[in-house]
Formats: C-alpha cells, structure tokens, sequence
C-alpha cells in the first residue's frame, strides 16, 4: 500500500516502532522534560518567538479549530471567515454553534483570496479573522502577506489553522503577526492522528488568561498554566507525544527548511511527471501540501472520467491511496498528497499505475 493522501499520512519506521512501546506513566518528570521539549521545537518551527507559548491537546485538529475560537472570541466580538470549502465552512459552523456573530467571505472552489475580497470589509469594525491557511478540501494556499496586512491595517486578531500547511509550506508567525495558529498531528508531522497543537503569541496568552470558555475540557488558560510545568489538565495521547518528541528532533537535526524542500521538491516532481497527461490542476494557488486534480478525460461510452471512481480503482486495483473529495467535487476532483514518509520511487509508481489506467482506456 502507498499512502498519497493529506492525513493520516505515512510515518518514518522509527517513529511507527516507539507506537509499538509500552505506553509509560507521564506524571512524571521525565515526561514534563519531554513535554517542554516539544514545546519549545514547535513554538520555534511555527517562527512563533521567544514569548509565544504552545499547548498540546489530545484531539484532532477540529478540536483545536473549535478551542482556538472559543477561548479568543465572545459573543462580544465580531469575526470575519475566510469560508473557501470544508474547512472555512467549519469554522463557519464553530462560530454559529457558540453564538460568535460572523461574515463570511465566501470563494469558488479553487480561487485565491484577493485584495478584491477584502476591501468591502475593511473598516467596518471586525474585531478577529480566521483562516484555514491552507484550505486543504480543494487545494489553494491563501497569500498570508495580504491577510497578515489587512488584519494588523484592521486591528484585527488574526487566528490561522495550519494543520496541513505547517511544515509544507513557509509559515512565519512573528512576523505576520499572526496571534494564534494551530496544526495537528496527522499531516506533515506523520504521526498518529490524535494530537494538536496550538501556538499562542504573548497577547493571545493574555487575551486566554482572562478568558472564561464555556468549555471543560478546551479550556487553554488551564492547558497554559500545566504546561509551564511540562503537564497537561487531562491524560493526553501520551505515546504520541512521545512520537512526536522524537519527530520533531529528527526534523530539528536535518532542519525544518530542508524538511520542507523535500516536500515541495516530491510535489514538483509530481506536477512535473502529471503534465501532459488528461488532468488539470484545479488551484489558482496550491501548497507543496497536495495537488488537486480534475480529470479532463472522457469514457467509451463519452461520459466524463469520475474522480472518485479514479480514487477506487487506484484503492482496488493498484493498492494506491489518494484523497478523495467530498460533497460536490467528489466526482469532480480528488487530491494527491505530498507530506508523510513518501519517495520520488513512490511518486513514480503513482504515474505508473495512471499511465496503466490510460492504456485500459480508463481515463
Ligand atoms: C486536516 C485538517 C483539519 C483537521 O481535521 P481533523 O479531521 O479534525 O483532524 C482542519 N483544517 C485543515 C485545513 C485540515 O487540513
């Protein structure tokens, strides 16, 4: 089986061989030295500073959408939500369930955010925006400057979720400006899904501190104060925060840049080896997280190649997974992925088994 998909992706064997491992207590300090380490290599890598702080919580990236909203915002504030597929339309839903009066800017599947989108907002007393970085349910890449511009212009908190961009993509938080920024544990980082992490800057701590979420569990004010001491309120997914302290040491020896090359360098390797062959890529502005194609082929029998049905036959047939799409794209488009363990080897066997599926006459 290879694995193209954006999460969960696949792991390097020493990290999938500490999965294997007797789970150890953690109220230990052995585990807080961990803990405080994974903290700090975080807080670096998200380019966060020296006072920003990062809290883990023991949920899937969702989870830390809906706590990074409900412990910055009240109903008191006035958001502004980059809505661009799934994601956006999540933090839409966050927003709705928890009463926190929202507008959307709502784009077509594909399209950038532009300057365009933004001037009717501008001065119209917004006080937060959230943005899914990376919209990964149909592959664009929003321009993090204009956004970063806009907010400190606004003086708006910017809140990003980075979950499949983080380590795909360059992402500086210091200087954007950016005041809370999430990601999880099952896209670039390949490990085990499970965890999310939430880096905070020195105001966003504050703003937390002072915060009374009607939440019990995605409380940060409680997740800030234990883990100045290396612990977290809740038994949190401790043998993936063991994984997790090993990855990112592995990263930190080779180097995040690096890390990063070597995915941009998979996904330019495979938008090199798909051109001329019937797909189109359908994103005016793509990561180095995925590719979203649409396949522009047509049957025997003249009806339109499916995408979904070229996500089955790779499953079924060739033992290759991609990303499928849901709702209206699910037929449209699916998506192949470039994060987790994956080789140029691997890239080609993809290409290979498309080229097969070519000569079958099925695409
Ligand atoms: C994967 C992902 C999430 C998190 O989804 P979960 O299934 O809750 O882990 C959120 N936002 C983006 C942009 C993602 O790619």
């Amino acid at each position: 089986m290879i694995n193209f998909t954006v999460g969960p992706v696949q792991m390097e064997e020493e990290i999938r061989e500490i999965g294997a491992e007797e789970i150890p207590y953690f109220r230990t300090p052995e585990f807080s030295a961990l803990m405080k380490e994974n903290e700090s290599l975080m807080t670096r890598f998200m380019k966060a500073g020296d006072k920003a702080r990062t809290v883990f919580l023991t949920a899937s990236g969702s989870g830390a959408m809906e706590a990074a909203v409900i412990n910055l915002f009240t109903p008191d504030d006035r958001l502004l939500v980059v809505n661009g597929g799934s994601f956006g339309a999540r933090f839409v839903k966050i927003c709705a369930v928890h009463g926190i009066p929202y507008d959307e800017i709502k784009l077509e599947s594909g399209r950038k955010l532009t300057a365009g989108h933004l001037i009717p907002y501008a001065g119209q007393g917004y006080t937060g925006f959230l943005v899914n970085v990376h919209e990964t349910s149909t592959g664009v890449l929003y321009d993090m400057d204009l956004i970063s511009r806009f907010c400190r212009k606004n003086g708006m908190w910017l809140v990003v979720d980075a979950i499949s961009s983080f380590l795909a993509d360059d992402f500086r938080m210091e200087e954007w400006g950016v005041d809370l920024v999430l990601t999880g544990s099952q896209k670039a980082l390949a490990l085990p899904p499970g965890i999310a992490a939430v880096v905070m800057n020195e105001r966003a701590v504050k703003r937390v501190e002072k915060a009374e979420p009607r939440s019990l569990y995605f409380n940060l004010k409680d997740c800030l104060r234990d883990g100045e001491r290396g612990q977290t309120p809740f038994t949190p997914a401790v043998g993936i925060l063991i994984q997790m302290n090993r990855r990112l040491k592995m990263i930190d020896e080779k180097g995040m840049e690096r890390e990063r090359e070597q995915i941009e360098s998979l996904a330019s390797d495979f938008r090199r080896q798909i051109s001329g062959m019937p797909f189109e890529i359908v994103s005016e502005s793509l990561s180095a997280a995925e590719t979203p194609l649409h396949p522009t082929g047509t049957l025997p029998d003249g009806s339109p190649v499916s995408a979904y049905r070229i996500f089955e036959i790779l499953k079924d047939e060739y033992g290759i997974f991609v990303c499928p799409c849901g709702g209206e794209l699910a037929e449209k488009v699916f998506r192949v992925g470039h994060i987790g363990h994956l080789t140029a080897e691997d890239n080609k066997k993809l290409i290979d088994a498309l080229k097969d599926m070519q000569n079958r006459g099925l695409l």
